[in-house]
C-alpha cells in the first residue's frame, strides 16, 4: 500500500475506533461511579448554576449517545461520508492481509448486501436510504470488536475486515457472519416507519486462499461468494469455496460470449401467437428472444438474459428485438397476413431510459408502421416498485403515441390498485400459475374469475398466458378472458414459420365458419 494511502486509511480506521471506544467508555457502567464526583466538582467549582447546567446537559448527552439507532445520533455517519471506493477497499483488504501474513495469523473479509435498499431509495427517497445506510454501518461497528473495521463500499453494500487472529476457521467465520446478519436484519425505524430488510452475506477467510494470493483476491472471492448468496435466496450466507472459481470462470466466459453473439446477430426473437377467444383470430404475437448458438442450438433467454443485464447490454438487446420484430411485421403485411401487433418485453433498465420513446418513434417511422402495431410488456413487479417517476412517464408516453401496454406476469408482482391507476395499462397478462389446471381445479377457477372480475371493473382487457390445453382454452373463453397464448395454441417460432402457421390458422377458421354456416 502506498504510504500516504496507508496513513490515510489507518488514520480513518483509527478515528472510527477512537469514536467507538469513547462511545463505549461514556456509556459503560463505570461512568455511573463518576457521576457523584462530577456533580460534587461542579458544585465546588461553580456553585448551583454549574450544577444545574450539568444536571441538564448530562441526560441530553446520554440521550444522544443512547439513541445510537436514531437518525440524529447517526448524523456524523450520514451524507455518504463513510463510503469507501472500491480501490480503497482493496487497499484496506491488502493491508489487513499483509498484517496477518507478517504475524503468521489469519484475517477475513465479510461483505453484506442490504437487499431491497435500492427499492426503498427509489420508492421513499434517498434521505430514508441514507438513514438506513448509516444505521447499518453503526450496527456493524457495534457488533464487531473495536480492532475490526467496517465500511460502506456501495449503495447497499458493506464490508467488514476482521483484524488478524489465530482462530479464524470456517466455523468461527460462519458464526460471526450469522451474528452480524442478525444485528443488521433487526427492524429499522425511520421517520417513514419500520423497515424490514434482508441481508445477504459473502465471506472469505485468508486461510481459504491459494498460495500466492493477496488481500484483493480475498475481497474478490468474498464478492463472488456474495453474488452466489444473492442468487440463492434472501438472507443467504455463503463462504468462498474453490468450486466457485470454476463457476466464476464460466460466468466470465458467458459474459463475453453473449456480447459477441449479440454483435453477430445470433440473438433474435421468435414469435408466439395470441388468439382472440371470441373470434379465434390472431390478435397479436409476443416476441421472445432466443440465442441461435452455432454449437449448442437454441438457447432460451433464462440462460443469458442475466449475463446481458450484467454487462449493460439490455438496450442493445431491445434494439435487436425491435428491429427484427418490425422487419417481421412488415414482411407479414407484405405477405397479406393479418397480424395486428407485435409485443416486446422491456426490462426495467430500458424503461428507465429517457430516450426510449423517441427511439421507438424513430424506428416505427423508419419502418412506416404506426405505434398501434407495437405492444410493450412491462412486468408487474416493475410498476409495483416504481409507479411514479421516469418509468411511469415513459409508459404513459408510449401509451400516448399509441402503443398497447400489457402488464406481464399479473398476479405475481403485488402492484397496488393505486399503481394500476397511476401507470397507463391496457391489458392484464395473467400469469401462467393462475391459468394452469383451471379446467380441473375449482379453486384455480375461482381465483381466475376473481382476476377477470377485477380487470373488468378497472376497464382493462385480459390475456391469459401459458394456456397448454384445449380444455383451458375453452374455459377461458367461457369465463370471459379476452385473449389466450400458450403451448396449447402454438410454441414460439421464427418469423417465416409464424407466417406458415398464420396461413394454416386462417384456413382452419374459415373452414370452421363454413361448417358453422352449413350446420346453422
Ligand atoms: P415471459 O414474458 O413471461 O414469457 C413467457 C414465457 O413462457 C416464454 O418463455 C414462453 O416461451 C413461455 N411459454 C409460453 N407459453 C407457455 C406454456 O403454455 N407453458 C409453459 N410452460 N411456458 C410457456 P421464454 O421464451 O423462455 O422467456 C422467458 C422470459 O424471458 C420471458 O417471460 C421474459 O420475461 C424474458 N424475455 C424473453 N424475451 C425477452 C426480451 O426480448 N427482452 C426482455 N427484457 N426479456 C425477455
Ligand atoms: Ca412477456
Ligand atoms: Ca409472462
Amino acid at each position: 500500500m502506498p504510504p500516504d494511502l496507508a496513513h490515510r486509511s489507518s488514520f480513518r480506521l483509527g478515528a472510527a475506533r477512537a469514536r467507538r471506544v469513547l462511545h463505549r467508555w461514556m456509556l459503560g457502567p463505570h461512568m455511573l461511579a463518576f457521576l457523584p464526583a462530577i456533580s460534587l466538582a461542579g458544585f465546588w467549582l461553580g456553585g448551583e448554576v454549574l450544577l444545574l447546567a450539568l444536571a441538564l446537559t448530562i441526560p441530553l448527552i446520554y440521550g444522544l449517545l443512547l439513541t445510537g439507532d436514531s437518525a440524529a445520533a447517526l448524523g456524523s455517519a450520514r451524507g455518504g461520508g463513510d463510503l469507501v471506493s472500491m480501490a480503497m477497499a482493496q487497499e484496506l483488504a491488502e493491508h489487513s492481509f499483509e498484517r496477518a501474513r507478517a504475524a503468521e495469523t489469519h484475517t477475513a473479509c465479510l461483505l453484506f448486501e442490504a437487499e431491497g435498499l435500492e427499492a426503498i431509495s427509489r420508492r421513499m427517497g434517498e434521505d430514508v436510504a441514507e438513514t438506513l445506510r448509516a444505521l447499518f454501518l453503526h450496527r456493524l461497528r457495534e457488533t464487531l470488536r473495536p480492532e475490526d473495521s467496517a465500511m460502506r463500499i456501495g449503495d447497499s453494500r458493506f464490508m467488514a475486515l476482521i483484524a488478524p487472529g489465530l482462530r479464524l476457521d470456517l466455523e468461527t467465520l460462519l458464526a460471526l457472519a450469522d451474528r452480524l446478519q442478525h444485528a443488521l436484519e433487526e427492524p429499522a425505524t425511520t421517520d417513514t416507519g419500520v423497515h424490514y430488510l434482508s441481508v445477504a452475506v459473502g465471506l472469505c477467510g485468508s486461510s481459504r486462499l491459494r498460495k500466492g494470493a493477496g488481500g484483493s483476491d480475498m475481497l474478490d472471492c468474498a464478492q463472488a461468494a456474495l453474488r452466489e448468496a444473492m442468487d440463492n435466496a434472501p438472507s443467504a450466507i455463503r463462504p468462498w469455496s474453490e468450486g466457485m472459481r470454476a463457476e466464476r470462470r464460466a460466468r466470465t466466459a458467458l459474459l463475453s460470449e453473449v456480447e459477441t453473439a449479440l454483435a453477430k446477430g445470433q440473438i433474435q426473437p421468435w414469435y408466439q401467437p395470441q388468439l382472440c377467444t371470441s373470434t379465434g383470430e390472431i390478435s397479436g404475437v409476443e416476441a421472445l428472444v432466443r440465442w441461435l448458438h452455432p454449437q449448442h442450438g437454441i438457447v432460451p433467454p433464462a440462460r443469458f438474459l442475466d449475463a446481458l443485464q450484467e454487462s449493460g447490454r439490455m438496450e442493445q438487446l431491445s434494439d435487436a428485438v425491435l428491429h427484427h420484430s418490425l422487419t417481421a411485421l412488415r414482411g407479414w403485411d407484405q405477405d397479406g397476413l393479418r397480424i395486428p401487433r407485435v409485443s416486446i418485453n422491456f426490462s426495467e433498465v430500458e424503461l428507465r431510459n429517457p430516450r426510449l420513446v423517441d427511439r421507438l418513434k424513430w424506428d416505427l417511422d423508419r419502418f412506416g408502421l404506426p405505434a398501434t402495431r407495437l405492444g410493450v410488456e412491462v412486468l408487474e413487479t416493475v410498476i409495483a416498485e416504481s409507479s411514479d417517476g421516469i418509468i411511469a412517464r415513459n409508459i404513459s408516453a408510449l401509451a400516448r403515441i399509441g402503443c398497447r401496454i400489457d402488464l406481464d406476469d399479473f398476479g405475481t408482482g403485488h402492484a397496488s390498485i393505486g399503481a394500476l391507476r397511476r401507470v397507463t395499462v391496457h391489458r392484464l397478462k395473467i400469469d401462467r400459475s393462475f391459468v394452469a389446471r383451471i379446467d380441473r381445479s375449482e379453486d384455480q377457477r375461482r381465483m381466475l374469475a376473481a382476476i377477470l372480475g377485477l380487470a373488468d371493473r378497472l376497464g382493462l382487457e385480459t390475456v391469459a398466458e401459458g394456456v397448454e390445453s384445449s380444455g383451458e382454452h375453452a374455459l377461458l373463453a367461457q369465463l370471459g378472458c379476452d385473449h389466450a397464448q400458450g403451448f396449447g395454441i402454438a410454441r414460439p417460432m421464427p418469423a417465416p414459420q409464424l407466417a406458415d402457421w398464420a396461413r394454416a390458422h386462417a384456413q382452419r377458421i374459415a373452414a370452421a365458419q363454413r361448417l358453422g354456416r352449413s350446420n346453422g
